[in-house]
């Protein structure tokens, strides 16, 4: 099975490709095809932001499956040509690797994190709601951008509800669990509006966002410039007699 963007063909961006492996795992392995220049030209302009966000949308795979790329760490990879790959391993212990199930598994757990680094680095844009259109104010409108931008980036999204899983941080709400297949509601939290402290220090996507469920997330930005932190909200929902 091999899966690329729609947008660009096989031959002319990154392809996954996924094969059974031994018995029980699946085999990934991502790589370029041949007519890849430009593609990999837009991946050399990859902002800082852009490459953490696709190093730890791939450090979330490597908490389930074993990845190597080939003569880089893992931790601080770069692609920088056309002969850039990574290899994972994914075991299923509960099911064949040649049911339905299995391979679902192994698209969510594997392929579309790494597709999705590699979107990061392309540069994709975000589809902005015209409707949530950002008005700056004068104090921090700035920050407010850019923190705003992360908790749309549906790539931050997906590295978040990866790491703490998909429930919301303050009340607990599981939106799956109580409305079905309509419940892909969780948004991103930016916790500190990095670039508004007194000794900024880089952004990191795996400890400064949280999902929250939509009130709680509308609950800590009735407080402003500063959200309120999960904690707080927690204490007045416990104050309130909601915890
Ligand atoms: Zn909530
Ligand atoms: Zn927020």
């Amino acid at each position: 099975m091999r899966i690329w963007f729609n947008d660009l063909d096989e031959k002319r961006g990154p392809v996954a490709e996924l094969k059974p492996h031994g018995l029980k795992s699946h085999g990934v392995s991502l790589g370029f095809g041949s007519f890849s220049a430009q593609v990999l030209e837009q991946i050399s302009d990859a902002s800082p932001e852009d490459i953490q966000l696709a190093r730890s949308l791939v450090k979330s795979v490597a908490r389930s499956a074993e990845i190597d790329i080939p003569g880089q760490s893992a931790d601080e990879w770069l692609v920088q040509d056309g002969g850039f790959r990574i290899e994972a391993r994914y075991r299923h212990d509960h099911t064949l690797p040649h049911e339905d199930e299995s391979l679902t598994e192994t698209c969510r757990e594997v392929i579309i994190p790494l597709m999705a680094a590699m979107a990061e680095l392309i540069g994709y844009d975000v589809v902005e709601d015209p409707s949530a259109s950002l008005t700056p104010e004068v104090e921090g409108g700035l920050s407010r951008a850019t923190v705003s931008r992360r908790e749309r980036n549906p790539r931050n999204r997906l590295l978040c509800l990866r790491i703490h899983g998909a429930y919301c941080g303050c009340c607990g709400l599981d939106p799956e669990s109580r409305y079905g297949h309509a419940g892909s509601i969780l948004e991103v939290h930016h916790l500190e509006p990095v670039s508004m402290l007194e000794h900024p220090r880089p952004y990191d996507p795996e400890t400064d966002l949280i999902p929250l469920c939509p009130n709680c997330h509308r609950a800590v930005h009735t407080r402003r410039p500063w959200p309120l932190t999960p904690h707080e909200l927690a204490a007045y929902m416990e104050e309130a007699g909601h915890a």
